[in-house]
């Protein structure tokens, strides 16, 4: 049995801005059910959802701060997570990275710099907490000063960096880095130092004893210069070190049998009442209730990353066929705007839904037929799985983890019921239009699109396999 302390700037169910907080969220209980002891370690933000079962247990001093360490536990489990408490920093309404008005905070470095600290004393029973790790896994730029920390240290636990998205580095000035009185052994290329500026992220890539990304093909694509932000070199430099392990996903809380958000559960064998779904969807959303019109969702972030640009564009186009259009998402205020703009031209075609909606996310997913997911870049990628659980078929584009578990709708593909999307190469709005009018044709042949759906419904996104691979990752170190 391995001692995993787990540190990860969300978690979900307690915060969530996107698929980190899933990945914390759940690949610990994974690594619990393998009979592992992982902690997971996290700020105490304001926004934290707690339960009553939260615990003072001590306060550490690092960095002539005195931060308390509260402790609770991940629901309907024994993972314990510690929750790293210093209101000055975490105690403001807001989520982790920006204030309650979408401002990002300007203490960004201090508030995970300080994080880091914490972590890197609890990783060393030094933290009054009695408990000393084996492994430090870090996940992105807001634990990647751990790993560089730790390798000032004698009889320091092993480190994994695991890379859930490259294009946010925590990148600040060097007198930022003076003034946040880190070591100055680490101020070189070879560790924090990026073009003379600080790269939290690059603490984690060039210090972990070994790094992984969230699908095996994002991280080839991240030793490319289009992937790879100027780390790319450094990346390739460490391809020993480093590999793709794909993210599953809950099992039970996306789970069309048992869903107690959506309105009628369902499964494989029960296809047809997928439908009630549907026509609770086209009611929420205001759109005509017509079973037969196929409905496309998409639930993300609205940021260039996820081709919100490429939709927008093509949705003057896709109008012009029989379909309904739902999205639920939040960014770019540009984005948001012209999404509206749509709405309102074509009310029987387009709706939209601009906030955060946990509900709302699960009802798309089951009540739409497809999903669109055009993302100019995707790391792993978590809605194109639920998708295919809900069996909403996604319309996806050939990049990063949508490549590695999206199967086109290909004649050989669909003749050996491997097929489970449709897939295309380039981010483009003409290639993304004949994808979908591909799409919307197969959706016609009734026979064909219900055996795509029985395909991507039995496929098994479970974190089983991917925690096995952790583990003999962890093993290995
Ligand atoms: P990313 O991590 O890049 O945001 P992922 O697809 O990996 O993208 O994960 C996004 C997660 O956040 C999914 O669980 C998705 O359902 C959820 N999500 C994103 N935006 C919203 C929203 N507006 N309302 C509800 N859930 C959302």
């Amino acid at each position: 049995m391995r001692k995993i302390l787990f540190v990860s700037s969300e978690v979900h169910p307690l915060i969530k801005t996107g698929g980190l907080a899933d990945v914390a969220g759940s690949l610990p209980l994974a690594l619990a059910e393998l009979d592992q002891e992982v902690r997971v370690i996290i700020p105490k933000y304001h926004a934290l959802k707690l339960g009553d079962d939260v615990e003072y247990r001590c306060t550490v001093r690092v960095d002539n701060k005195d931060v308390n360490i509260f402790e609770t536990r991940l629901p309907d489990s024994n993972v314990i997570v510690w929750l790293v408490d210093y209101p000055d920093y975490f105690g403001h309404p807001g989520n982790p990275y920006t204030d309650e008005f979408g401002n990002a905070w300007l203490d960004s470095a201090e508030r995970f710099s300080l994080f880091c600290r914490v972590a890197v004393e609890v990783s060393q029973n030094r933290a009054f907490l009695d408990w000393k790790a084996d492994i430090v896994h870090c996940n992105d730029w807001q634990s990647g000063l751990v790993p560089a920390l730790l390798i000032l240290e004698p009889n320091r636990p092993a480190t994994v960096f695991t890379i859930h998205n490259m294009a946010y580095q925590g990148l600040f000035s060097q007198a930022e880095y003076v003034a946040l009185n880190l070591p100055g052994q680490l101020w070189h290329p070879g560790a924090l130092e990026f073009h003379e500026m600080l790269s939290f992220i690059k603490g984690g890539i060039a210090c972990a004893d070994h790094i992984t990304t969230v699908s095996p093909n994002y991280a080839l694509e991240i030793q490319t210069a289009e992937y790879g932000y100027g780390l790319e070199g450094l990346l390739h430099h460490r391809h020993h070190e480093l590999n793709g392990i794909i993210n599953g996903i809950d099992v039970d809380i996306w789970n069309p049998e048992t869903d107690t958000r959506i309105p009628q559960n369902y499964s494989v064998k029960t296809l047809a009442k997928k439908a009630v779904n549907k026509a609770a969807l086209q009611k929420q959303y205001s759109l005509p209730e017509d079973p037969d019109i196929p409905l496309i969702g998409l639930i993300g972030r609205l940021v260039d990353q996820k081709g919100i640009d490429l939709v927008i564009d093509c949705l003057d186009h896709i109008v012009e066929h029989p379909v309904q259009f739902v999205l639920l998402g939040s960014g770019d205020k540009g984005f948001e705007h012209r999404l509206k703009n749509l709405s309102y031209l074509f009310p029987d075609k387009i709706a939209v839904r601009i906030g955060y909606n946990e509900d709302l996310a699960h009802l798309i997913e089951a009540g739409s037929d497809m999903f669109l997911m055009p993302s100019r870049f995707e790391p792993c990628g978590l809605n194109q799985l639920y998708s295919q659980r809900y069996g909403t078929l996604p319309i996806v584009r050939r990049t990063g983890g949508l490549a590695d578990t999206v199967v086109d709708a290909m004649p050989e593909s669909i003749a050996d019921k491997t097929a489970t999307g449709f897939v295309f190469e380039e981010a483009s709005i003409g290639a993304m239009l004949e994808t979908i009018k591909r799409a919307l044709l197969l959706y016609t042949n009734k026979r064909a699109w219900t055996q795509l759906q029985k395909n991507a419904m039995r496929k098994d996104f479970s974190w089983q396999k991917s925690a096995e691979q952790y583990l003999n990752l962890y093993n290995y170190l």
